[in-house]
């Protein structure tokens, strides 16, 4: 499999550049060649499997020109070490069985992005064995982005990680998950905030000074290595209930638009997926999109569900590239929701009264965006409507609190985080004397 640029189609490298190069030089996102399709041998049995098997199943046509299938393997079995069950809701006023919440947050930071940071981490860890020199990652985070990759790239020889975060601008669990992880990952704690934490990374990279004095890179979040693992948790789900299922509805907390992307592939790969259904926040530039046909990115808004607040989602590259930008295309594929403020609270209150479900912000505007399809659509018997659960409640415990009057318990490694002391290094926010420390260190 070759990808290309979606600034320009016939800029096409291989896997292992992708990888390393992140974005491409001219600024567009790396994307498959074509959609690879799974046989029928494969799909249909899909709930006999182990989720490692799935996994490559998965992942080995986009691979394959790059690595031997025992190295995927083994890669998939550093990587994956976390399950994403679909829990089933039991509805008290039984009106329907087929609702079920995938919960992908059973990683070491409690969200979804466990999944595309252990794989990108690997997968890059794999690429640069041949390399002579240490390889320093440099993130800006905002709060989970950063300790997903960082958590990842845990532990990795010849790699080290600097996180830049803003000093008083993350919540407590974040800062305590990026500020006790230890060993190669190191915390910058930056007297300023988190665009000044960007501008920082942004101008190391093009700093030719230190870019000969190490190796950076930004393992960044477009990355094409975290964006395929994310059909993982889509071909576990389809597992689970295709026995009892004949197609799927998933239903996608989004806000840049990558988890939904990855969803889509696997759609495209030939999983029984009817329909998918992007939920977002107030921050509605896609359904806004879908309804006109107009693409007019604004800057973000702040609600409970902060993981979405995105003005300018930037996987929309990429959606487009999928549909030929065809918005009349993308419209048979994809139905775009908004959820208000208040309706997050409500549908919060609602799912736990219902089901005694505790969901968190993300998982509540997914429930929210199926509620509003319900309204044009009869729900089938026959479809499973699945709604990614993208964070654990305990990592939004306030909104959670303050929707229904009970803090979520946190959970035991949640709990062993909080408890560690904080090692970070305070810098004030000026890039001379970020040069220096990364120099000297
Ligand atoms: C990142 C994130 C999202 C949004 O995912 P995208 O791939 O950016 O659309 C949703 N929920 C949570 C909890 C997240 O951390």
């Amino acid at each position: 499999m070759k990808y290309y640029s979606t600034n320009n189609p016939a800029h096409h490298v291989s896997f292992a550049h992708a990888v390393q190069e992140g974005l491409a030089p001219d600024g567009g996102l790396y994307m498959p060649e074509f959609i690879p399709k799974l046989s029928s041998n494969v799909l249909e049995s899909l709930h006999s499997m182990t989720f490692h098997e799935m996994a490559f199943h998965a992942l080995h046509p986009y691979t394959s020109d790059d690595m031997s299938d025992h190295e995927l393997r083994e890669i998939i079995k550093k990587a994956l070490v976390m399950d994403a069950p679909s829990i089933r809701l039991h509805d008290t006023q039984s009106q329907h069985k087929n609702i079920f919440f995938l919960e992908q947050f059973h990683g070491p930071t409690l969200a979804f992005k466990d999944f595309g940071g252990r794989f990108m981490a690997q997968f890059l860890a794999f690429f640069r064995q041949q390399a002579n020199k240490p390889l320093t990652i440099l993130v800006a985070t905002s709060g989970d982005t950063g300790s997903a990759v960082a958590q990842g790239f845990y532990g990795l020889e010849g790699i080290n990680v600097c996180i830049l975060y803003p000093s008083g601008k993350v919540s407590k669990v974040q800062e305590q998950q990026l500020t006790t992880i230890g060993g190669n990952v190191r915390a910058i704690e930056v007297q300023g905030t988190f665009d000044d934490c960007q501008a920082l990374v942004k101008q190391a990279f093009n700093d030719p000074i230190l870019r000969a004095h190490g190796d950076y890179t930004s393992a960044n979040s477009i990355n094409i290595a975290r964006l395929l693992p994310q059909m993982l948790y889509y071909f576990r789900a389809i597992g689970q209930v295709q026995q009892e299922f004949k197609n799927v509805v998933f239903i996608t907390p989004s806000g840049n638009f990558g988890n939904l992307t990855a969803g889509l592939f696997t759609k495209f790969m030939g999983l029984p997926i009817e329909h998918c259904l992007a939920a977002v926040n107030r921050n509605d530039i896609v359904p806004q999109y879908l309804l006109s046909g107009k693409y007019e990115p604004k800057p973000s808004v702040q609600t409970p569900s902060n993981a979405m607040d995105v003005g300018n989602p930037s996987n929309f590259a990429r959606l487009m590239a999928l549909f030929d930008n065809d918005v009349q295309t993308m419209r048979k594929h994809v139905s775009s929701y908004s959820t208000s403020d208040e309706d997050t609270f409500v549908m919060m209150k609602e799912i736990h009264e219902r089901y005694g479900y505790v969901a968190d912000p993300h998982g509540a505007v997914g429930f929210h965006a199926l509620q509003q399809y319900a309204q044009s659509h009869i729900l089938s018997d026959e479809t499973a409507y699945i709604i990614l659960e993208t964070a654990h409640p305990a990592k939004f415990g306030d909104v959670v609190e303050q929707a229904l009057g009970v803090a979520p318990e946190l959970p035991e490694r949640l709990k062993a985080c909080m408890e560690k002391p904080k090692q970070a290094l305070l810098l004030e926010s000026s890039y001379t004397t970020l040069r220096s420390y990364l120099m000297q260190s």
